[in-house]
């Protein structure tokens, strides 16, 4: 977006949405507060008004679900059921695509690994035919939580070129060479906030007979996801990261590998009939969501997905970019600041972009403490660190971690000048 347009528009002026603890008082290390600049959306996002609201309507119904005849158990089980529907529909799931509620995207991801190990153990298929050559493919640029779960099975990764294009390239080179069961990527990443083409990774993927799992813990709270559209075989997300509370996440995709896989826990609910040496395990989402589930996590996950479904996709868009153009055209007028990208054609890519997410360093400053010293002088909240991503950290040459300052929905332009205005101040010999 040129500046021109920047300066003319006003949409980030305001936040898109209303969150909780939009207006919290930060301390200040010398006295006084300021209200705080939260810019760590990508780590956890503050839950949006409407679920918090919805939150109050659904807890006198607190009860247990699918067992209990009384009132509030059947209100519990409809509200814990329906919240299934509406996250299918808010990422564009195919009738008879699997809802399983999760405690997040860390448990989900640990869940299919655990139905790929049955499939290479040739448990996994419906005629028990075993893939035991199988692997699981990976890109370097993935979060721990999209890596670790698929070092313990067979596997291969993919370092990522130095533009999208090469990195579908690499990719599929990894796909031809070997018999990749299932192909592991990140929708956006958490490093730099760059989107990837599903869409086009699925395809690849399926070409050469591998299923996609999506990691969309950043994509999901930014984007519109569409299973059916896009090919996508298998999503995960967190609600915590998707404005609403923690201890919810959610695993949707093709129920074949679900229903034949190992149960994630084994316990009450996952179960068709227990003898004393034995069990038949049931199928469906309760095969893999034994114990008491976490019914207003899941609800409230449901819930800001329907708050996040009726944005205007077009105006959503907008508020993210131009509050990314400007904090990085802010970042970058100073001397000493390098802002981190990894894919040359990331702008300019169909369907690709960036989501709310400003990857920096400061030079000759060390990233904690930049991030200690915008929280005590400004009231400004950013993240510093590896963001649980090493390898890509140790490959960009920032092994001794970077910033990162990340938004959404409760955002606004100010919050981004202040940040801007704080490094400007450190720079300035402020420390
Ligand atoms: N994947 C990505 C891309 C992430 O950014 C994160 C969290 O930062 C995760 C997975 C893990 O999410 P959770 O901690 O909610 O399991």
């Amino acid at each position: 977006m040129s500046s021109a347009i920047l300066e003319k528009s006003r949409i980030s002026e305001s936040p898109l949405l209303p969150v909780v603890g939009q207006d919290l008082a930060a301390p200040l290390i010398h006295g006084g507060t300021t209200r705080y600049v939260n810019l760590d959306y990508a780590a956890s996002a503050p839950a949006v008004e409407e679920v918090a609201a919805h939150l109050a309507e659904v807890l006198p119904y607190y009860a247990s679900v699918h067992r209990g005849a009384g009132f509030a158990s059947q209100v519990s089980t409809s509200v814990y059921e329906n919240a299934r529907h509406i996250v299918a529909d808010f990422v564009g799931a195919r009738p008879g695509d699997t809802v399983i509620f999760t405690r997040n995207t860390t448990d989900s991801l640990n869940l299919l690994a655990g139905c790929v190990q049955s499939l290479l153990a040739g448990h996994g298929h419906a005629d028990g035919a075993s893939n035991e050559h199988g692997e699981v493919l990976y890109l370097d640029i993935e979060h721990h939580a999209n890596l670790l779960p698929w070092q313990g099975l067979p596997h291969r990764s993919v370092v990522a070129g130095h533009s999208i294009e090469a990195t579908l390239h690499r990719v599929e080179t990894q796909l031809r060479a070997g018999n990749v069961v299932l192909l592991a990527v990140t929708g956006a990443s958490n490093v730099t906030g760059e989107v990837l083409p599903v869409a086009e990774l699925a395809a690849l993927a399926h070409r050469h007979g591998a299923r996609i799992v999506v990691d969309a813990a950043q994509l999901a709270p930014h984007r519109r996801i569409d299973l059916a559209r896009d090919g996508i075989d298998y999503v995960a997300f967190s609600g915590h990261k998707l404005y609403a509370p923690f201890g919810a996440g959610v695993l949707v995709g093709r129920p074949d590998w679900l229903d034949a896989g190992k149960p994630h826990l084994a316990g009450g609910g996952a179960v068709k009939d227990v003898r004393l040496e034995s069990v038949r395990w049931t199928d469906g989402p309760a095969r893999h969501e034994a114990g008491s589930p976490n019914v207003l996590g899941a609800a409230m996950l449901a819930k800001a997905a329907q708050v996040l479904a009726a944005l205007d996709p077009g105006q959503w868009q907008a508020h993210e970019h131009e509050l990314r153009s400007h904090l990085v055209a802010g970042l970058e007028a100073l001397n000493g600041v390098t802002v981190h990208e990894l894919f040359s054609d990331s702008a300019s890519r169909p369907g690709c972009g960036t989501i709310g997410v400003v990857n920096f360093s400061v030079e000759g400053y060390d990233a904690g403490l930049v991030a200690a010293y915008l929280s005590a002088e400004h009231g400004v909240g950013v993240r510093d660190g590896r963001f649980c991503a090493h390898p890509l950290l140790r490959r960009l040459g920032l092994a001794s971690g970077s910033l990162r300052a990340s938004f959404g929905v409760g955002s606004r332009r100010e919050d981004a000048d202040r940040l801007v205005d704080g490094v400007a101040t450190l720079l300035r010999g402020g420390l």
